[in-house]
């Protein structure tokens, strides 16, 4: 127990942590180009605000969520997804009273009890953005077309758009009774979990993972098909924008979406890796959210991309994620005193910028040099005897086995001239 970490957890250890850099750094990269701005909330929120906001008849908050009693008693829960908070964070904070559109983005790490297994943890990491104030199914596709630049950027093929309309309050209740008149037939065959959407949230159904609910729903009543005028213009204008920018999709009225909160579009970006597919990012629009959650009405729309799913993505499709850098150099020491002088010149170079390595085990002048090549140091930097009484060191070029004796004062300007970084 003591060793090893909590199930469905994992450590990204220094030989994957470059990789998460590298994403990490892309995505900011397309956010920033995209005009989106960095949100940061907390890991824990009131649990509340997940169960008012996610639904009770959800996965997530059934029977996905990290929830604890702290010391003084209040309940907690551990995020387990990222609109909620962010939309805590934008009422307390009034950020709907800035010029509109309210354009977010964040890195978090996510909490669900759900069974491990390959692309799902317990604690998992989402790229996620959101704007809220503007109802312009552009806004729709600008979204989309993020996520997908965020692929495209990282070089990910095989991937396939799904769209589809959930509807919103207004047409959602007539499909509801459309719906539970094709299901009552049908309730001895659904599990319990579906007795209770039923009763509160019947489209939910349709997204049951039980295969003998799936039998059930098979020709079910889709939204798409009932939707009220005003969501299936706004649904046209989505695919209108889509095709103007030249994103391709697939329209996918069975996209119904873990979260309750959704409204008009709900969509989903699909990894094809040998025929089996994996759901990389999925998000929507949630007109009413900010309202129920006690803020103005404000509408929103954003995605949540998952990133172990994208990085391993990444590594299926043998995609090349730059190395971490090299070291410029190593100090190799000949006896004591050199070490001792080693330590001073490691300092200097270090403070000009340059990734500088020395060993700090006494290791024999052959085991230092093999040590260099292990950590595949561009220079050596060698400290002898004649280099202690002439006042200088040895700069052995790598590359192109060229010795050159250096004074210390012009060491770090000759590297930097070497690396090209003068
Ligand atoms: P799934 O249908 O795979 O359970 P979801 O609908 O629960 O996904 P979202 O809540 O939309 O997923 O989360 C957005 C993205 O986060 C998913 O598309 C997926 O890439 C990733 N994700 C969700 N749950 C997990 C998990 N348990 N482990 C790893 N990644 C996950
Ligand atoms: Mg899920």
């Amino acid at each position: 127990m003591l060793t090893k970490a909590p199930r469905g957890t994992k450590d990204i250890l220094p030989k994957q942590s470059y990789k998460w850099h590298y994403v990490e750094n892309a995505v900011r990269e397309i956010a920033e180009r995209f005009g989106y701005s960095e949100i940061r909330t907390p890991i824990f929120e009131h649990t509340e605000l997940f169960e008012r906001s996610i639904g009770e008849t959800t996965d997530i908050v059934g029977k996905e969520m990290y929830t604890f009693e702290d010391r003084g008693e209040r309940s907690i829960t551990l995020k387990p997804e990222g609109t909620a908070p962010v939309v805590r964070a934008l009422i307390e904070n009034k950020l709907y009273a800035d010029a509109q559109p309210t354009k977010l983005y964040y890195i978090t790490p996510i909490f669900r009890y759900e069974r491990p297994g390959a692309g799902r943890y317990r604690q998992h990491h989402q790229f996620g953005i959101e704007v809220f104030g503007a109802i312009n199914p552009a806004v729709d596709v600008e979204v989309m077309h993020l996520a997908m630049s965020v692929y495209k950027k990282l070089g990910l093929k095989n991937l396939e758009l799904r769209i589809n309309s959930v509807g919103c309050p207004k047409c959602r209740v007539k499909y509801n009774e459309l719906l539970k008149q094709f299901l009552e037939p049908k309730l001895d065959n659904l599990c319990g979990t579906c007795h209770t959407r039923y009763e509160k949230n019947p489209m939910r159904i349709i997204d049951c993972k039980n295969d003998s609910c799936q039998v059930q729903v098979e020709n079910v009543p889709l939204m798409l098909d009932n939707i009220c005028e005003e969501c299936s213009s706004h649904f046209e204008g989505v695919k209108k924008y889509l095709k103007i920018i030249g994103i391709d999709f697939v329209v996918d009225p069975k996209i119904v979406r873990g979260l309750d909160y959704y409204t008009k579009t709900a969509f989903e970006i699909l990894s094809d890796e040998q025929g089996k597919k994996g759901t990389l990012c999925g998000g929507g629009r949630y007109d009413e959210l900010v309202k129920q959650c006690g803020g103005p009405k404000t509408p929103g729309i954003g995605f949540g991309m998952g990133l172990e799913r994208l990085i391993a993505s990444l590594e299926t499709q043998g995609i090349e994620i730059p190395k971490p850098k090299q070291p410029d150099i190593f100090i190799v020491t000949m006896s004591d005193e050199a070490r001792e002088k080693g330590y001073k010149i490691i300092a200097e170079l270090r403070d000009e910028g340059i990734l500088s390595r020395i060993d700090y085990l006494d290791r024999s002048v052959k085991a230092q040099f093999k040590y260099a090549n292990k950590v595949n140091a561009r220079f050596r930097i060698i400290l002898g005897e004649e280099e202690l009484k002439n006042e200088t060191v040895t700069l052995k070029d790598s590359l192109t086995s060229i010795n050159e004796e250096l004074t210390l004062d012009e060491l770090a300007i000759k590297i930097k001239e070497k690396l090209g970084r003068a």
